[in-house]
């Protein structure tokens, strides 16, 4: 017991050690991207939206995904020209998913930020290497093992007029979660995943159809209320978004302890 106890302080201390060499780097103050700029979606971008307060965002998100009945190619293509809600004039680019596609575990964040609507790609500004790093040190994976996705496919912007400014990011409205959720049930019907994991309160009080934050939610499973595969639940770890351990780094060990779960699920199929 007490060199189980001795091995678990190790690992624990092993992963806040690799995470605070994220922690500690200073983020690019006002860096442009180097990624290519491609023209925007509309010549004039709408009006900036309100911030939606974040308890409303459980109700309006439909249950039970609609009938798109696309592969994910094809589903990639569709978000590439969907102009379904006004995030769609003003992105950069749709950031529809990246990873394995029949990975037995995918990641579920609120929406692109700066960095993701320039490149395309969820998840690769500071709270992406923190993400790989959790992965690969808690888990022993790697990005391309697992699935990536988020809640809506395009940037959400306090001013839509000023795209290329930092600290330009919002939550989603309730509106643009419910045009763009069939997107993500669709992407989740074609991995059929074993388990999803949510990345801070945003997608899961969406897809927990809960009010509750982040905090009162992580640190146990639940059954996702979607069904996927006939028969076959699929289970549901929420945990903290990487970019609240980069503002609050106490909240590490938690985020160690939500992983540490969803490994001995992978590793047994048990929770
Ligand atoms: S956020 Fe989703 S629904 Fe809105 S334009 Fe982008 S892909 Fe379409």
């Amino acid at each position: 017991m007490k060199r189980q106890l001795a091995e678990t302080a190790k690992d624990l201390a092993a992963y806040i050690r690799s995470l605070d060499e994220d922690l500690t780097e200073p983020p690019p103050a006002g860096a442009a991207t180097t990624a290519p700029v491609l023209s925007r979606a509309g010549k004039s971008a709408p009006a900036a939206a309100p911030v939606p307060p974040a308890a409303s965002l459980a109700s309006p998100a439909p249950l039970m995904p609609a009938k798109i009945n696309a592969s994910m190619d094809e589903l990639a293509e569709q978000v590439k020209a969907c102009r379904n809600c006004g995030l769609g004039s003003a992105r950069l680019n749709a950031v529809f998913g990246v990873g394995n596609r029949k990975a037995k575990v995918v990641f579920v964040g609120e929406g692109p930020g700066f960095q993701e609507d320039h490149k395309g790609e969820p998840f690769v500004g500071r709270s992406g290497q923190l993400l790989d790093k959790i992965l690969e040190t808690v888990l022993g994976l790697k990005r391309s093992d697992v699935y990536i996705a988020n809640i809506v496919k395009c940037h959400p912007m306090k001013n839509p007029a000023d795209p290329e400014s930092h600290g330009n990011d919002r939550p989603p409205t309730p509106d643009e979660i419910a045009a763009c959720r069939p997107y993500l049930d669709e992407q989740l019907r074609a991995i059929k995943p074993a388990c999803i994991v949510t990345l801070g309160s945003v997608p899961t009080k969406v897809l927990l159809n809960t009010d509750k934050g982040i905090s009162l939610m992580r640190g146990r499973a639940y059954d996702y209320p979607v069904e996927i595969v006939p028969g076959r639940p699929v289970k549901l770890i929420p945990t903290y978004h990487p970019a609240a351990l980069l503002r609050n780094p106490n909240l590490k060990r938690d985020t160690w302890e939500d992983m540490k779960m969803l490994k001995a699920f992978l590793e047994t199929g048990k929770i």
